[in-house]
């Protein structure tokens, strides 16, 4: 069955004026009523890990996957809440070099700042019932790199992580949505059960598991931009 795998960044109030990827903020009002209509349409809210057996056909049922990019402290402190009260579980893809620390990657492209969940808030999200993911180490550009960066990025982020929150981790997430079939091997090789992109659409049973699509919610979706994006794809 076709599932959605929706993609957010940032659920905060966001920065006014026109700054660089606004449009990835999505305001704790708007993500509430998001969740509240994945409810009303009979979805289950799941973490990928959760998802994958829907993806896969093992388990049958009406499941959207919630996944959360770069780990920002203001998904810890509004959608964290939200998924507890509708009794949603999600992933979380954590940049590893930047717990604790923030989105510097994106600081040559003139975004915000925003501070990165800490160790304690990842080891929350994990207690309860939640999924971390690897986002790589350093939010890189993955088929600019050699190979044997490439792979320390892929592999030694989930090494930290498995550590850090004695859990396995077992979904990638590759950066910008920037990948090659080599990156897609080594994310196999390195582990992982699944990977996923920026490809726009649902998660079907033929999808590579390593180039998962996704849907992004923007902020500036209406509730029906955001019901396409669940249904239709
Ligand atoms: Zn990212």
């Amino acid at each position: 069955m076709a599932v959605p795998i929706l993609l957010y960044h940032q659920i905060a109030v966001p920065p006014s004026g026109r700054v660089p990827f606004r449009s990835m903020v999505v305001d704790p009002e708007a993500f509430y009523r998001q969740m509240e209509w994945l409810k009303r349409l009979g979805f289950q809210g799941l973490s990928l890990r959760e998802a994958l057996p829907y993806i896969e056909g093992a388990k049958r049922g009406k499941v959207a996957a919630i996944t959360f990019d770069d780990s920002y402290e203001n998904v810890y402190d509004h959608a964290l809440p939200v998924l507890q009260e509708f009794g949603f579980t999600a992933t979380n893809f954590v940049v590893v070099n930047q717990i604790g620390g923030s989105n510097a990657w994106d600081a040559p492209n003139g975004v915000a700042w925003a501070p990165c969940m800490s160790l304690e808030q990842l080891r929350d999200w994990v207690d309860l019932g939640h999924e971390v993911g690897s986002h790589t180490l350093d939010h890189v550009h993955l088929p600019d790199l050699a190979v044997e960066e490439a792979r320390k990025q892929i592999l030694q982020s989930r090494a930290l992580l498995e550590e850090l929150l004695d859990e396995v981790v077992s979904s990638f997430c590759f950066p910008y949505g920037d990948e090659t079939p080599l990156d897609r091997v080594l994310a196999y090789e390195a582990g992982y059960r699944v990977a996923t992109t920026t490809r726009r659409g649902r998660a079907r049973q033929a999808d590579d598991p390593f180039g998962l699509p996704r849907a992004t919610v923007r902020r500036n979706d209406s509730w029906v931009h955001f019901l396409k994006k669940c249904l239709a794809g």
